[in-house]
């Protein structure tokens, strides 16, 4: 373990926890997983359901839902360990852990009674958000003036929705989700969109295909289609046309776990530069013995060091946003751990010479997930902008 910034007796005991299920449950199975053809078949049920078992599925839900309670802190140490075994395990679970947490402070208590406890019980409770589609992307990171193409329209008791959303991480496994609908024509999507709580077997819903991703593979990801699927009104999250504000509001940690999950992937390169310039000897000494590889070795861990910190930092604030959250946070720290861990993945690359292209090392596999989050959770430059947008209004 990494996280060094552990201050009490139940974050340690959660953080073994993890560590354990990661050594046991995922490692060995990554690379396995990793080589399916079928992008489908990189996920496993399995590991989903071992990790309820240990109560890493429910950690952010509170004590009352029978969850641990964590808080963002503890939860993106638990993202990023996760992380290390695998990434497309720790998005899994960073979606889920993030969506179960807004959904506790989003949804009102009639429909808190009504979710919350059957994806408590169900040992394969998967959750998803579904706001990209193939027009709008950086626009609604950004907030341009357009809408989305994913619609709805009046009718007694709800809304009828047509449209489709894609590149969805849990898009293809989940029993809940929050989408993002356009509800009024007349306005740009951050003022005319609205969040809607979505049940997977709701008619007129279904999956579209499976993208067959170049790296974390162990996650799917999925387009969502919208053929007249009726959301009754008890199924509006926030208020009509508030869907932004939901997302404003709710989702202040959401960039900082995207961090700590692709930062995982920085550790466990960087572990795996340390371990082969101890064994590799060239010029008669081992790589580690020659200073511009230890020095390189030492700017890795100045890196994941440095990225930890700053998602620590985002979490710590997001939880207590009057001790002076500063909205940057909310878009900065994801870009600096993927830039971090993409660096990392060409000198880990770079220090296994030859080695380091042939899959059988494995540090293949993992530059391939290490380009991951360049775009996911928003392309880095535009979440530049977004921040920029925030300090210079
Ligand atoms: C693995 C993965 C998982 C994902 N999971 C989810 C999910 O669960 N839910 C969900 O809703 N979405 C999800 N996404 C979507 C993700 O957030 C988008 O892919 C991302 O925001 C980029 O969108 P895009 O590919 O359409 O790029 P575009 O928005 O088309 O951007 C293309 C390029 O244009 C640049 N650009 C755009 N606007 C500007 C500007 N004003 N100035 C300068 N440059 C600009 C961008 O920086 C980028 O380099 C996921 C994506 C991936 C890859």
């Amino acid at each position: 373990m990494e996280n060094i910034f552990i201050q009490n007796e139940q974050q340690r005991a959660i953080m073994e926890t993890v560590s354990r299920f990661v050594d046991a449950e995922v490692k060995p199975r990554s690379a396995q997983l990793d080589a399916k053809i079928d992008p489908a078949e990189s996920f496993s049920w399995d590991i989903v359901e071992k990790a309820h078992a240990v109560g890493i599925r429910t950690l952010t839900l509170d004590e009352k839902w029978g969850g641990l309670g964590a808080d963002s802190l503890t939860t993106s140490m638990v993202i990023e360990e996760l992380g290390v075994g695998d990434l497309g395990v720790s998005v899994i679970f960073a979606q889920t852990l993030k969506i179960a947490q807004i959904m506790q402070k989003a949804l009102t208590p009639e429909q808190q009674e009504r979710v919350l406890p059957k994806f408590v019980q169900d040992p394969r409770g998967m959750l998803a958000i579904g706001i990209t589609e193939p027009d709008n992307a950086s626009n609604y990171i950004i907030g341009y003036p357009t809408q989305f193409r994913t619609s709805a329209r009046r009718t007694e008791g709800g809304w009828i929705v047509n449209g489709m959303k894609h590149f969805i991480s849990n898009g293809n496994r989940a029993s809940y989700y929050l989408i993002f609908v356009q509800t009024d024509k007349e306005k740009p999507l951050t003022a005319g969109s609205t969040c809607f709580l979505l049940e997977r077997d709701r008619q007129g819903f279904s999956i579209g295909r499976v993208h067959d991703k170049m790296g974390e593979r162990l996650a799917n990801n999925a387009e969502l289609v919208f053929q007249d699927c009726f959301i009754p009104d008890e199924n509006v999250v926030g208020k009509a046309g508030g869907g932004f504000g939901v997302l404003a509001e709710f989702f202040p940690q959401s960039n900082a776990y995207a961090g700590a999950s692709i930062l995982g992937v920085g550790v466990a390169l960087s572990r795996k530069a340390v371990e082969w310039a101890k064994v590799r000897v060239q010029g008669g000494r081992p790589l580690i013995e020659h200073d511009g590889i230890r020095a390189q070795l030492a700017e890795m861990k100045m890196l994941t060091d440095a990225s930890r910190s700053y998602i620590h930092r985002a979490c710590w604030l997001a939880d207590h946003k009057e001790q002076g959250w500063d909205p940057s946070l909310g878009a900065l720290p994801k870009v600096m751990a993927s830039q971090a861990t993409w660096k990392i993945a060409t000198w880990c690359m770079e220090i296994h010479g030859g080695h380091g292209y042939m899959k059988e090392f494995g540090v293949e596999k993992l530059v391939r997930d290490a380009a991951a989050f360049l775009h996911s959770d928003g392309v880095n430059r535009t979440l530049c902008l977004k921040a920029a947008n925030f300090m210079f209004k």
